[in-house]
């Protein structure tokens, strides 16, 4: 990286200029020195040589040693003046640089350079005010101005990667991503999009500050970002950014994608102020999202890879359903834990009534579509914390959580009537009905937390609602 050693570089760099400037005040008082004394030898040498040479005694009159007595009095006195002058700019200036590169070099945290960057000008004042050396001052400022948005892009980068390694969770990822720029750029409305791995689509992860209904978060928009060929763009756009109590007319949106790799797109990141930057501000803002793109987006990729490999080995990837290996660990986690805190949990098995039949008449491709819908069904009529689990075939395991065993039986009356009543759509534009039977058994009715022994009761109560004519519940 090309800041790495940047610091140290510029203070010493410093003492560097500090030691040209010494050397410059030396020879320019030298050069007055060498001046002044070649004045008084030509007014005080020349007549005695003239003397010499010709023998006319004229010629080192009295008036000739007073006057050169005189001119020679005011060289020296000029000269003293100029090398005070010299002096007190060579002190100001060691001052000042001694100083800056002392700060400079304690500069260890995002604090440091804010505070390095107030000191900064304070240390610069007096060269700037000192007018015959204020180009010195100038360029001064801005070499430190720019070394110093360096080092805190430099700091602020290792400070936002440091913390994103921490997770691999996208959501987690995104809002520390959002939450440091927002702080460090004050920026108030941030949202982040990542790609989905199903569907090629880009999924909302996080919205700061962006009103519902803003044109940001649109599907149109996204699209029309995707099309971008930059990795970071402005748009003025007529939006809006929410602040809590009122929604601000923004100013300008700074489109950001997350590209790992070229024709990679895994997301893409919009900001949104309501204020003017500074052109100093823009620069480090944009400089800093030029630098970090590409290991953010890594860091990104890489937890979109792990969160689908995750979901891969979880999930049945028709249904979405949790699959048998993954759903019993975290059923039998589940009872463990209610089991622990002495809270009733209770199981459902279902199997979807003549499937065999199902898939006779209308094939197999038919017979997937509905068990795809009637995972979706089974999902809409339990809560967020129930699981389900493809267990085989047309046979699912519904765990219901810390529900009393009267209310597990409404839930699986709910999810039979759901299905009975629902019409699947089929591809040739069928609309066709299933049924399903459920055995049902609580922990706390039956009197045990063993999975084995809660299964086989449900299992039983299924073959029995099977025996009692399909299409039913049988809870004990
Ligand atoms: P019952 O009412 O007694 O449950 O009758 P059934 O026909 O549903 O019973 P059975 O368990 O004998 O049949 C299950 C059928 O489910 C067999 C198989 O054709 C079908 N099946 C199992 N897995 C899948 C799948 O992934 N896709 C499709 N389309 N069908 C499946
Ligand atoms: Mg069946
Ligand atoms: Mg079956």
């Amino acid at each position: 990286m090309i800041f790495c050693n940047l610091q140290p570089q510029v203070y010493k760099i410093l003492p560097l200029i500090l030691a040209m400037e010494k050397k410059k005040v030396n020879i320019f008082g030298r050069y007055i020195f060498y001046t002044n004394l070649s004045i008084f030898s030509l007014i005080f040498l020349v007549p005695i040589g003239a003397y010499i040479i010709t023998g006319e005694k004229s010629y080192i009159s009295p008036t000739h040693f007073v006057l050169a007595g005189a001119v020679g009095l005011a060289q020296v006195l000029v000269n003293r003046i100029f090398r005070k002058h010299f002096q007190d700019y060579w002190e100001l200036v060691k001052n000042s640089l001694l100083q800056l590169s002392q700060s400079l070099k304690k500069v260890r945290t995002l604090r440091d350079v804010r505070n390095f960057k107030r000191e900064k000008n304070e240390l610069l004042k007096p060269l700037l005010e000192e007018e015959s050396f204020s180009t010195l001052g100038e360029s001064l400022k801005e070499l430190l101005e720019d070394v110093s948005n360096i080092i805190e892009v430099k700091l602020f980068k290792d400070e936002i990667i440091r913390r994103m390694t921490t997770t691999l969770d996208t959501k987690k990822l995104s809002a520390i991503f959002a939450n440091n720029i927002i702080r460090h750029f004050n920026i108030p409305a941030v949202a982040v999009y990542l790609k989905g791995f199903r569907g090629e689509s880009f999924e909302l992860k996080l919205n700061k500050g962006f009103g519902e209904l803003n044109p940001v978060l649109t599907e149109g928009f996204i699209e029309k970002l995707e099309a971008l060929d930059t990795i970071l763009a402005e748009e003025d756009l007529d939006y809006k950014v929410d602040l809590g109590v009122c929604q601000v007319k923004a100013k300008k949106l700074f489109i950001h994608k997350l590209l790992p790799r070229r024709n990679k797109l895994v997301g893409i990141v919009v900001f949104g102020t309501y204020k003017d930057f500074s052109p100093q501000e823009e620069k480090l803002l944009r400089d800093f999202l030029v630098e970090l793109e590409p290991t953010v987006s890594l860091i990104f990729e890489n937890a979109l890879e792990h969160e689908k490999s995750v979901t891969l080995a979880s999930f049945d990837p028709l249904t979405g359903a949790y699959n048998r290996r993954e759903g019993l660990k975290l059923v039998k986690q589940i009872l463990r834990k209610n089991s622990l805190e002495n809270k009733n949990v209770c199981l459902l098995v279902l199997d979807i009534d003549f499937f065999k039949k199902f898939n006779d008449t209308y094939g197999h491709d038919a017979g997937d579509i509905v068990l795809r819908e009637v995972v979706k069904i089974i999902r809409n009529s339990i809560r967020n914390n129930d699981i389900i689990v493809r267990w085989g075939g047309e046979e699912f395991l519904i765990l219901l959580d810390n529900v009393p065993a009267e209310k597990a039986g409404e839930v699986a009356e709910r999810i039979r009537k759901n299905i009975a009543e629902s019409f699947i759509e089929l591809p040739d534009g069928k609309k066709i009905k299933v049924t399903i039977s459920i055995g049902v058994a609580c922990a706390q009715s039956e009197g045990t937390y063993s999975f084995d022994e809660l299964f086989s009761i449900a299992d039983k109560r299924l073959y029995k609602a099977k025996k009692e004519g399909r299409n039913r519940v049988v809870t004990a």
